[in-house]
């Protein structure tokens, strides 16, 4: 008898893997924007309808939370690549998931989800 579910953990791991190489370019930590006023009272900024965008990379290195600031031509570029170490993460998540349900079902033990 065809055991479908393995089948499809098995299509769905093979599809996650073959996109990890698309997503080499992934930045670790979290992509932040803030808007905030210059404090020049001339500006734009200072009725507080029009602020300034400041974008920052937050990474937590040696245990550490560290900020980056990104300057605004390569914000974009950050947001997405930070994006993609998500779905990397979410990716290797469910990998481990389904190689466990896997690897317990040979104990011949019932796995919850
Ligand atoms: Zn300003």
């Amino acid at each position: 008898m065809v055991d479908m579910l393995g089948d499809h953990d098995l299509d769905l791991r093979g599809r996650l893997i073959r996109s990890l190489g698309a997503l080499r370019e992934m930045l670790p930590g979290s992509f932040v924007e803030r808007h905030r006023k210059c404090g020049k009272p001339n500006c734009r900024c200072a009725d507080g309808k029009q602020l300034h965008s400041e974008f920052q990379v937050s990474v937590l290195l040696e245990g550490k939370l560290k900020t980056f600031h990104i300057p605004a031509e390569l914000a974009e570029e950050a947001r997405s690549k930070v994006e993609m170490h998500k779905r990397f993460q979410e990716a290797a998540a469910t990998i481990g998931h389904i190689n466990l349900r896997r690897f317990l079902q040979r104990k011949g033990k019932k796995v919850k989800r």
